[in-house]
């Protein structure tokens, strides 16, 4: 492989305690960062790349994106955007598309929606199960999503299968039984929707038990519809991130503050829902790490748009320009605990984003404008050759 200096960076967002660096270059070497620094001190490489005084940041992280599913849910969307309000439930006409659907279907449409994460930016995603909640359909979704991502969730957990409407313990104990072991070596992580119309608290812990038990580690949809028990349940079970957050109390922020538990937040979900925004300020200011994830879903947020959710959290979520980015890059890397990614330093993977911009503000000042200009993901160029050549 050879090696790519970078150069012209007119700020170099490193996310690491190199902080911005302005007039900045980088090389990139075998998918690792080699070196970053002032472009004038910057060593030779095989090849060069000026971007001509654009901001470079790293790729985003997106920790919570629901990708394995068929059909879409437009006319529920219109609906609600009428007045219908959302509820769990709506989980279920996606789930009888998606057993409906064949595996190329399923690949088909997380191939497509992974390109339009990787166009917009996002260099490292998750992706759940969820639509299928059958033991079959599960370790299917599974299975083909483990070809885009090795951050894939098992979340039979989702609703109650339509199938145990009368039954939810029944449906525990196969998603804990069999289910789990036919997912259990497609997956990395096991989630649950701890919420009104999903599962309650002592069900959402015997799923994460059970999932813990299996190799898999934790993480939990918390507090979207109702201040609950997800949080709680979440930070006991030592989870990687607690998603969504949008309704909390006191104990909830000062348990996430004293724990390694991060509070990711889903404002595409509360866009899509016309529902309140969670409060990111309270959450910074306690002390929580906070993390941006798109929640891509065909139910509740269609988007896999980071910059998209930078500035619905800058504008709806008070945060900061620069709170917002380091949410969307290293927050998403710590609620996936992984250290090599959603920062820009020597040894991290090469996952870089050029901005048409000067500066990342301009992500939340210049909202719904495409200012991504070009993409590496691990060193290897995915988006753009540049503006001359688009
Ligand atoms: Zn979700």
């Amino acid at each position: 492989m050879t090696s790519t200096l970078v150069t012209g960076i007119g700020l170099l967002s490193t996310q690491s305690d190199e902080g911005d660096i302005l007039d900045a270059a980088l090389v990139m070497d075998d998918g690792r960062v080699a070196w970053v620094g002032h472009a004038d001190t910057a060593p030779s490489a095989d090849e060069s790349v000026d971007v001509d005084g654009r901001a470079v940041i790293p790729g985003f992280v997106d920790s919570h994106a629901h990708l394995a599913f068929a059909g879409d849910r437009a006319a529920e969307f219109s609906a609600r955007m009428a007045g219908t309000a959302y509820s769990a439930g709506g989980i279920r006409s996606t789930v009888d598309a998606t057993r409906a659907a064949s595996d190329d279907t399923l690949r088909a449409n997380i191939a497509r929606l992974t390109e339009e994460l990787l166009r917009s930016g996002s260099t490292t995603f998750e992706i759940k199960s969820g639509y299928g909640l059958t033991t079959v359909d599960e370790a299917r979704s599974l299975r083909i999503a483990q070809e885009f991502t090795d951050h894939t969730t098992f979340l039979g957990a989702h609703v109650v299968a339509p199938e145990f409407a009368d039954d939810p313990a029944g449906y525990v104990a196969l998603v804990t039984g069999q289910m789990l072991d036919a997912c259990a070596p497609h997956a990395r992580w096991i989630d649950v929707f701890c919420d009104r119309g999903a599962f309650d608290g002592d069900q959402a812990r015997e799923v994460l038990a059970a999932g813990v038990r299996a190799g898999l580690s934790p993480r939990v949809h918390a507090n979207q519809l109702q201040r609950g028990p997800g949080v709680q349940v979440a930070v006991e079970a030592g989870a990687a991130s607690a998603d969504h957050c949008t309704h909390l109390d006191d104990h909830d922020v000062a348990a996430l503050a004293d724990s390694a538990t991060v509070a990711t937040l889903l404002p595409g979900a509360e866009f899509s829902t016309r529902s309140p925004y969670p409060d990111a300020r309270r959450l910074l200011d306690a002390g929580v790490t906070v993390a941006i994830a798109t929640d891509c879903n065909p139910g509740s947020s269609y988007t896999t748009s980071m910059p998209f959710c930078i500035a619905l959290a800058v504008r709806e979520m008070h945060m900061t320009p620069a709170e917002a980015l380091t949410a969307a890059t290293l927050g998403g890397a710590c609620a996936l605990r992984q250290d090599d990614i959603g920062r820009l330093t020597v040894g991290s993977s090469a996952d870089l984003v050029v901005l048409d911009a000067p500066d990342p503000i301009h992500l939340a000042y210049r909202p719904g404008v495409d200012l991504i200009d070009r993409v590496w993901r691990r060193g290897v160029r995915v988006r753009g050759t540049g503006h001359r050549d688009r």
